[in-house]
């Protein structure tokens, strides 16, 4: 199964549960729902609070954060210096802290080497500075492929690389989480931090995509 495959076909599963009120939930989403229901009724979990965790996820974090991070990581060889040095107590400086965030390290992209994440035994992944993980980087197929064979992964997602380029395969845990610095794009020398923020993509900070220059991407 390819790896870029699993995102559409998973992709296309959600949408049409959203679309399709008649289809009975999924399972899980079923055992959720119930554990839910009786969490709430015991008074073990208050509904409000939920509601305040699931919208932190959908709207407070997520890629641009880690966006950010990197810009900042771009413009500011201090910053980096840090960022590369304690990666959990340089991106605090934004404020981005919490769960699955705790111990960050940063891995930073050059012209010869490609740092590529990925979790083998779940989904690990640094919420804080990501958001939540998508659907292929759950995938079987993206955990065990990434290993394997991680250049015919990179090639699945558009990225070619040069015989010479080591491809560097991190694996996250509970205790760490990686944030990879992609290399900042020619021609955005004019660029300030919030516009080279704004080029960064998720994928590129998972190391499965290397950013093309803004003059590139308008051709
Ligand atoms: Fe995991």
């Amino acid at each position: 199964m390819s790896v870029t495959g699993a995102e559409s076909a998973s992709g296309g599963e959600a949408q049409q549960a959203d679309h399709q009120h008649q289809t009975v939930p999924s399972d899980i989403s079923l055992r959720v729902k119930s554990l839910e229901s009786l969490l709430v009724e015991k008074g073990l979990v208050d509904p409000a609070a939920l509601d305040a965790l699931v919208d932190t996820y959908e709207h407070k974090v997520g890629p641009r954060n880690g966006a950010r991070v990197v810009a900042r990581a771009w413009t500011d060889a201090a910053y980096k210096a840090r960022l590369l040095a304690d990666a959990s107590t340089a991106i605090a400086e934004f404020g981005f802290l919490g769960v699955q965030g705790e111990h960050m390290v940063a891995l930073e992209n050059t012209p010869k080497i490609q740092n590529v994440v990925v979790c083998t035994l779940c989904s690990c992944y640094p919420w804080p500075v990501l958001g939540l993980p998508p659907a292929w980087y759950k995938s079987n197929a993206y955990r065990s492929r990434a290993v394997i064979d991680p250049r015919g992964v990179l090639q699945e997602f558009g990225l070619e690389l040069a015989a010479d380029v080591e491809v560097r395969v991190w694996d996250s845990t509970a205790e760490l989480r990686y944030l990879v610095i992609p290399e900042r794009p020619a021609g955005t020398e004019d660029l300030d931090e919030a516009a080279l923020a704004a080029l960064v993509t998720r994928n590129s900070m998972i190391g499965v995509e290397n950013l093309a220059s803004p003059k590139q991407v308008a051709k």
